[in-house]
C-alpha cells in the first residue's frame, strides 16, 4: 500500500516539478526574447539612416538563433516547451508526457549545439557521432555521442565545450 502511494507521488511529482521548471525558464526566455528584440532594433539601421541609395548597403540580420541566448545567460526553450503551449492544449492531453516531451525537446537543442574541443589541435567534434568513436587529428580526444548518451575521452584540460 504504502510502495503504491508513493509511486503515485512520484508520478504526480515529477510533470509538476517540470512544469514549475518550464514555467520559470519560460518566463526568463520571454524576458531575454523582449531584450533580444529591443537590440535589434536600436542596431538595425533605418534606410534614413544609412543614406546610401539602393538596398544593397543594408546587410540582412542573421535570424535570431538559440546561441543569442545562452549568450545572455538564458536557456533557450523551444516552441512546443513553452509554458503558454502546454497550457493551451486540449483537454484530455496527457499532461505528464506532455511535459516530459517538453523536457525532452529543452535537452536535445541544448545538447544540439555542443562542439568538444581539443585544446592542442583546435580540432571541434560534434557531439553526436551516431555512436562512431570520433577522435581529434591529434588523437588526444575523442566523443562518442548520440541521442541517448554522449561520452568524451581525454583529460578535462585536452578539451574545452563549445555552444552554439
Ligand atoms: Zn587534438
Amino acid at each position: 500500500m504504502r510502495a503504491n502511494s508513493s509511486l503515485r507521488l512520484n508520478e504526480f511529482a515529477e510533470p509538476v516539478l517540470g512544469l514549475i521548471f518550464l514555467k520559470f525558464a519560460g518566463v526568463k526566455f520571454s524576458k531575454t526574447q523582449k531584450e533580444i528584440a529591443e537590440e535589434r532594433k536600436v542596431k538595425t539601421p533605418s534606410r534614413f539612416a544609412t543614406g546610401q541609395a539602393g538596398g544593397a548597403s543594408v546587410a540582412r540580420e542573421r535570424p535570431v538563433s538559440s546561441a543569442d541566448y545562452h549568450a545572455q545567460g538564458t536557456l533557450f526553450v523551444p516552441e512546443k516547451a513553452r509554458f503558454s503551449y502546454l497550457i493551451e492544449l486540449p483537454e484530455g492531453t496527457d499532461m505528464g508526457k506532455a511535459v516530459n516531451d517538453a523536457m525532452k525537446e529543452i535537452a536535445t537543442t541544448t545538447k544540439l549545439e555542443t562542439y568538444y574541443k581539443c585544446t592542442h589541435c583546435g580540432d571541434e567534434i560534434f557531439w553526436n557521432t551516431h555512436r562512431k568513436l570520433t577522435h581529434c587529428k591529434c588523437k588526444k580526444i575523442w566523443v562518442d555521442g548520440c541521442e541517448d548518451y554522449v561520452r568524451v575521452g581525454g583529460k578535462e584540460e585536452d578539451y574545452s565545450i563549445i555552444k552554439r
